[in-house]
């Protein structure tokens, strides 16, 4: 954070290099990213493959507008649309987590031609007044309203409620496969198909919020593929880029085919493209999702032994983690870092989130699992 800056929060810590899944302090102290900064170092910090692929790029053509064919950028849109399940064959590239819900909401509403969103409590889906105006918490929207309006809010998970809200008037129900900022909140099963169903036959678009669940994370590629479920519309940003800023969506034909005018002057700048390919790219050849999925089994059961009676419940998917305390989670999350060198994030007030980077190994995971037994337990 600047001396300058009004908007973000300060922590005590300057840090300047990563590697991996290891933070660097001004002071040579090592700290493990258990946050994976917000979800969007999937590789790990620094990663040789994005690092070199960036450099590369940034001198050769830094930037020209995507209506010229670019060839980093013509690689990541073939590679994420390839990671993205079958159906899913239209893409676009925005900057940013909530740009892309803001695309998926205003496609949703041109394709069908109605105005009705239905989102979930506790959700969270960005910041820009029409995604803000599908996410759950009060605090982050009553200073700014009245926000783009027509948004239902149904009790994440009850598949009845949602039965209810969905009509004819609906253009869209966006949901997060499984909700992050909302205290990583994992759906019964059948909960997506049934939204999958109810929006097929209201002729509505189905969307999912991939920002924080996808690249991996879950165990998957895309955390809907775990459930089976094909959404109309699919966005992500966070990890697609390993730390550069860039978002996407992909949407079924029928979503593309009815979409108005919309796009962003820096959409597919080549940078981070290059950024994404490599990203995608190593994600998908080195099978880290099934690493995820591996490590995240490991973390769970050494977290609920570790842990046992001193938490009310860990719960998630992959390295998608969240731990349901007895006691706030901002003060845990600032114990980790003072006194464990983690870094961790919370997730509501009572949940601590672990989403370190996929490539975490089983002796990095022990250290995390060590160091939470210390905090967790030596407080409670
Ligand atoms: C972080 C997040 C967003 C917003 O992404 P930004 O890049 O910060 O705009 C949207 N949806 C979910 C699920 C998120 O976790």
């Amino acid at each position: 954070m600047s001396d300058h800056d009004f908007v973000s929060g300060g922590k005590p810590i300057g840090i300047d290099s990563g590697e991996g899944p290891f933070l660097y302090s001004t002071d040579g102290t090592e700290y493990i990213d258990a946050g994976a900064s917000f979800a969007c170092t999937p590789l790990g910090h620094s990663h040789p493959a994005v690092v070199d692929a960036v450099q590369e790029q940034v001198g050769e053509l830094t930037f020209v507008d995507s209506s010229y064919p670019v060839q980093s950028r013509e690689d990541a849109y073939a590679a994420f649309v390839a990671s993205t399940p079958d159906g899913l064959e239209q893409a676009w590239f925005c900057n940013s987590g909530t740009e892309a819900n803001e695309a998926a909401l205003k496609f949703a509403r041109s394709a069908t031609g109605d105005s009705k969103i239905v989102a979930a409590t506790r959700s969270f889906h960005g910041r820009t007044m029409g995604a803000l105006a599908a996410t759950w918490k009060d605090k982050y929207k009553e200073p700014y309203e009245p926000l783009a309006g027509d948004v239902e809010f149904v009790p994440y998970g009850d598949s009845e409620e949602l039965a209810a809200a969905v009509d004819d008037e609906t253009a869209a129900v966006i949901l997060e496969p499984i909700q992050g900022e909302g205290g990583i909140n994992v759906p019964p099963a059948g909960y997506l198909e049934t939204a999958r169903e109810l929006t097929d036959s209201a002729g509505a678009a189905l969307v999912f919020d991939e920002v924080q669940t996808g690249m991996g994370r879950t165990g998957s590629m895309w955390a809907c593929q775990n459930a089976g479920v094909t959404p109309d519309v699919l966005t992500t940003a966070k990890g697609l880029g390993n730390g550069l800023p860039v978002g996407a969506i992909a949407v079924r034909d029928w979503i593309a085919d009815g979409a108005a005018s919309h796009n962003a002057t820096f959409s597919g700048g080549p940078v981070v493209s290059a950024a994404v390919h490599a990203t995608i790219s190593t994600l998908v050849e080195k099978e880290w999702p099934a690493h995820a999925a591996k490590m995240g089994d490991y973390l769970v059961s050494e977290l609920d032994t570790a842990l046992d009676d001193d938490v009310r419940e860990i719960r998630g998917e992959g390295l998608l983690i969240g731990i349901e305390l007895k006691r706030g989670a901002n003060r845990v999350a600032r114990d980790l870092a003072m006194n464990q060198q983690v870094l961790a994030l919370p997730a509501g007030r009572t949940v601590l989130r672990l989403l370190p980077p996929l490539v975490i190994d089983e002796e990095e995971a022990d250290q995390l699992v060590d160091a939470l037994t210390e905090v967790v337990a030596s407080e409670s």
